[in-house]
């Protein structure tokens, strides 16, 4: 019997880490799909539909959206082709039922690969969530002072104006920090138990994190 073995890598950090952009340069490499749960809340917000008027309260505020809600966007998600061989998961899970969930979700393919732990202390996670910009067009993900765009307020990408998010204001990144540490931190014991984590210092530059990032996923 062959059995259908994919790769899911599970992000893991603070908000600002770094999760992002580190998961932009890794999918080409690797050929697996950045899953950014955040962005496909903002696509949703941004489009006005149904999911993106429930997720807005929870967003201005920095807590998390339901799990129903998210957990299913997230199966729906898994399902389409580009997902085939994986996903480079970005936000989700976030919490412990999340996990369980993703656990449930990922069984049939081998399970969950790898979950590399980003870390950084609060006051650079805070630094970099203020100075983020962040692409209307393609979700790029840039800061003003340590990855600005070539031209200020301009993607390299493709042009799109950049933008800051309203949940990177000062007043709601620390609500995040805190959610995270009461919520999503719980997710490292959980992770070390099953010997998937790997931790890596998120305080080097953006180059450095990603090459020590592939040569462990490789
Ligand atoms: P996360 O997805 O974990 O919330 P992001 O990838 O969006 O984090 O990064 C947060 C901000 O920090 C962005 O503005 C990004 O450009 C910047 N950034 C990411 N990694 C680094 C790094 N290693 N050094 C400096 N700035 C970084
Ligand atoms: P992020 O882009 O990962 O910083 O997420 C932005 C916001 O989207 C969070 O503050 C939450 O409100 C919501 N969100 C993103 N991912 C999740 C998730 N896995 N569970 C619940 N809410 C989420
Ligand atoms: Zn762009």
């Amino acid at each position: 019997m062959s059995v259908n073995n994919r790769k899911y890598i599970v992000l893991l950090g603070v908000p600002g880490a770094g999760k992002g952009t580190q998961a932009q340069l890794l999918q080409d490499k690797l050929g697996l799909p950045q899953i950014s749960t955040g962005d496909i809340f903002r696509y949703n917000l941004k489009n006005e539909t149904e999911l993106g008027l429930l997720a807005k309260s929870y967003m201005d505020k920095g807590d998390l959206v339901p799990d129903e809600v998210t957990i299913r966007m997230v199966e729906d998600r898994l399902q389409q082709d580009d997902c085939a061989n994986g996903a480079i998961m970005d936000g989700f899970p976030r919490n412990l039922v999340q996990a369980e969930a993703f656990e449930k979700m990922a069984a049939p393919y081998g399970g969950v690969s790898v979950t590399p732990l980003v870390s950084i202390e609060d006051d650079v996670a805070i630094e970099r969530i203020t100075g983020r910009r962040t692409c209307r067009t393609c979700g790029a993900v840039y800061h003003i002072k340590f990855n600005p765009p070539k031209q200020a307020d301009i993607c390299d990408n493709d042009g799109g104006p950049l933008y800051q998010r309203d949940d990177d204001k000062a007043e709601t990144v620390r609500n995040r920090l805190y959610v995270y540490y009461k919520q999503t931190a719980p997710l490292v014991g959980y992770y070390f138990a099953k010997a998937l984590l790997v931790e890596l210092d998120g305080a080097r530059p953006i180059s450095q994190v990603h090459e020590e990032l592939l040569s462990l996923l490789r």
